[in-house]
């Protein structure tokens, strides 16, 4: 239908008000049309409280009988923390629903649109689907592969280097580019380094944007048990801490960290394995991490093909030197038929910086 993109944008707007706020719920937009009139809007908030749909239809009150609605993602037909919005649309008797992409949760998949086509409901699938699975990019990893959605974050200066040879990093990049960083921690559920880089830098890595932002879960990849008790992510109780330790780190050494947002969660085997941390951090809930460096630790992201997005910064500056640190570091690959290859998402200025967004090409 002709005007179907366009509300279906406007629904797709709505639903980013959600973003990085919905885990482990993906974010969802719904607008109500009746008449060539939008009479409801509603977006998926918090896991827990009702969805997109509930608030569009509770807004459109009576006008939602025999209208059109559009939601960003299939409605849900299970009984989860709320009941099946399927079963809403169908009680409230709207003619028509307009939805962008399914639901690859297995709970839902083709099934909450078969309960309204069997009610009779005229339903149109696959309007501005690639913006919504966009969109809905880290729940979809997570539900489909039940891993967290990893993006790896680097800036660099242009002869790409994260540091100058004795370690200072502060700051490579334009304030600008380092505003845009807090707002891709605000998406995630958890910001994750190497203890090198909490001993060299002392990140705080909490949200600090004007308008405010949750602050994700702070994970330290550190197999000794290395963290120094003054560094920020132990003293300042902004945010949860996990300090991921292998298994032979002794208790009573534990013990010395206890505070009520600190956790150490030791891993099974000496030392830290990606793929294994990745099922763990899935269990907890974590459906995203953030992994900001340094270059050790991308390289075990990167030698675990657990990387679904790079966002790097590359700045107009030249810090040499053979020593200086390199965005991926570790042991690297030694083929080029091996190497990691990427497709370039997206290029934009930002201050007086570069960012590139890239993702792994699917083999
Ligand atoms: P990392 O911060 O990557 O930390 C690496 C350490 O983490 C390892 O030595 C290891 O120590 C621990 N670790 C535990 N498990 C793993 C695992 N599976 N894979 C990798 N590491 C693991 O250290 P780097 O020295 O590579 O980088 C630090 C430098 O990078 C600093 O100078 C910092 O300033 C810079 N940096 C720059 C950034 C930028 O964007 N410009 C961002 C981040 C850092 P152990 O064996 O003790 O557990
Ligand atoms: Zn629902």
């Amino acid at each position: 239908m002709q005007h179907d993109e366009r509300y279906m944008r406007f629904a797709l707007e709505v639903a980013k008000t959600g973003l990085g706020q919905t885990a482990p719920n993906p974010a969802v937009g719904a607008v109500v049309v009746k008449n060539g009139e939008i009479v409801g809007f509603g977006a998926h908030l918090k896991a827990g409280e009702p969805h997109a749909e509930v608030h569009a239809i509770r807004m459109a009150g009576d006008k939602a009988k025999g209208a059109t609605v559009y939601v960003t993602l299939e409605p849900c037909s299970h009984f989860g923390k709320t009941p099946p919005c399927a079963d809403l649309l169908v009680e409230t008797g709207v003619k028509r629903v307009v939805i962008a992409t399914t639901d690859p949760n297995p709970l839902v998949a083709g099934k909450g649109i078969e309960k309204l086509q069997n009610a009779g409901i005229d339903v149109t699938v696959g309007v501005l689907k690639e913006e919504a699975d966009e969109l809905n990019r880290i729940f979809f990893h997570y539900i489909t592969t039940k891993t967290p959605f990893v993006t790896l974050k680097y800036a660099c200066s242009l002869d790409g280097k994260i540091a100058t040879k004795t370690g200072d990093s502060k700051w490579i990049t334009s304030e600008e580019a380092r505003r845009d960083v807090h707002s891709y921690r605000a998406l995630h559920d958890a910001i994750l380094v190497g203890v090198n880089t909490v001993i060299a830098d002392d990140p705080r890595l909490t949200v600090r944007l004007s308008e405010g932002g949750k602050n994700p879960i702070r994970i330290i990849l550190d197999t000794h048990l290395r963290t120094p008790f003054h560094a920020n992510v132990i003293q300042d109780t902004e945010a949860e801490t996990w300090l991921i330790v292998g298994s032979d780190v002794p208790k009573e050494r534990m013990a010395l960290y206890e505070k009520p947002h600190v956790r150490i969660i030791p891993m099974n085997a000496p030392n830290i394995d990606i793929r294994e941390l990745l099922h763990m951090l899935a269990e907890q809930k974590v459906t995203s991490v953030f992994v900001e460096g340094g270059s050790r630790v991308h390289d075990s992201f990167v030698q675990a093909g657990a990387v679904q997005e790079i966002v790097a910064y590359f700045a107009p500056k030249i810090i040499g030197g053979n020593d200086a640190r390199t965005p991926v570091g570790g042991v690297g690959f030694a083929k080029m038929a091996d190497v990691l290859e990427l497709t370039i998402k997206r290029i934009e200025t930002i201050g007086s910086d570069i960012k590139v967004v890239a993702i792994p090409k699917i083999k």
